[in-house]
């Protein structure tokens, strides 16, 4: 078995050097447990934050994190050899599981095992509350989504276009990725928020105003939301990733327009959403299995290259959800 722990907490942007790849002995089963040989990883922006934790992530220790894996040995009638399971238990390459801290996972045909972690795992389900529960996102509305070419960017508007969204406005980090996001996702407009003025972009974009916004980013997306929005406009908030490095400011400019314009600012945790799992997961699996949706991800290979991964998706090196391959 292999593990990655974080050994020292990140001033700024993270480095490889916060972290050491160990090799352990076997692990020991007990009875009502399961041996999972993990398959898929997830990196997620949410564990910069939790490297700033004693409480979240504890130095010399791997971290939380999503994971799938197949059952290799199990002591427990909930599980058999092959099952395959959702964890929480983070980089490594096997994970003892109880039934009660893990998940089984169905496995439809003409569905990829990878789109649990990506469009109907918790990445797609914080797209899915954040549009349907916290904006009530309604048809012909025209939504904007930050970090539109991310994980739970490209699942907001894939799904938002299911559910009649008007116009789709993005923003994302590079022209090409724009691009992509146009030609590739569905989006109507994607800005690229290092070329210039981004409210002016998005109020060239929307000349008649927003009326939901999807924040994955914090700070001056959310100002531009802020001015561009018509009156009465929502916004969930889902993250702010401008800020995980300790730079960057979370709060916008212009908070208390939300008074003047009556806004309705709303913050969320898809942790407390997991009731929708199973509707999204009914919701999306036509879809998927027809090709009219597909769960847009980056895939590096090897456990190896875990760290890599997530420093690549905090630089924005992703379209689609990041994740690590260990094995078919
Ligand atoms: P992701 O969007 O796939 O990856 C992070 C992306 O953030 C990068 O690809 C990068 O793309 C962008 N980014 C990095 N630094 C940035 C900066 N300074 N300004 C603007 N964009 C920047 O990650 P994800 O997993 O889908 O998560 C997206 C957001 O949702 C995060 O804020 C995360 O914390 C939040 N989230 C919240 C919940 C919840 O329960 N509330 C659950 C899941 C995720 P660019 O090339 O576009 O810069």
């Amino acid at each position: 078995m292999r593990q990655i722990r974080l050994v020292s907490r990140p001033t700024g942007f993270p480095t490889a050097a916060n972290f050491e790849l160990v090799t352990s002995p076997p692990l020991d089963l007990s009875p009502g447990t399961a041996l999972v040989e993990n398959l898929w990883l997830s990196v997620d922006p949410y564990m910069r934050q939790a490297m700033d934790s004693d409480e979240w992530w504890a130095l010399g220790a791997p971290g939380e994190g999503r994971a799938l894996g197949r059952v290799v040995q199990s002591l427990t009638p909930a599980y058999g050899i092959g099952d395959i399971v959702f964890h929480t238990q983070g980089w490594r390459t096997h994970a003892v599981v109880t039934p009660s801290a893990s998940r089984l996972i169905e496995v439809e045909p003409g569905v990829p095992l990878s789109a649990h972690l990506g469009i109907l795992g918790g990445t797609g389900l914080s797209a899915y509350a954040g549009l349907k529960r916290v904006l009530k996102l309604q048809p012909g509305e025209t939504l904007f989504v930050s970090a539109a070419a991310g994980g739970v960017g490209t699942a907001a508007a894939r799904i938002a276009r299911l559910l009649g969204a008007g116009r789709i406005i993005g923003s994302t980090g590079s022209a090409e990725k724009a691009k992509w996001l146009v030609s590739e996702v569905g989006f109507d407009a994607a800005l690229n928020y290092r070329d210039g003025s981004l409210v002016e972009q998005l109020a060239a974009e929307a000349p008649d105003g927003i009326d939901a916004y999807l924040d994955n980013v914090g700070g001056e997306h959310l100002a531009a939301a802020i001015d561009v929005l018509k009156p009465r406009g929502r916004i969930a908030w889902c993250g702010a990733v401008s800020t995980y490095n300790g730079d960057g400011v979370v709060a916008p400019r212009n908070l208390y327009d939300v008074v003047g314009k009556e806004l309705r600012l709303e913050g969320f945790l898809v942790r407390n959403h997991l009731d929708l799992r199973p509707e999204l997961i009914e919701f999306l699996t036509p879809h998927l299995q027809s090709g009219a949706v597909v769960s847009d991800e980056t895939v590096v290979d090897g456990f190896s290259q875990t760290v890599e991964a997530f420093l690549a998706m905090l630089r924005g090196e992703n379209t689609g959800k990041m994740l690590v391959q260990l094995a078919a």
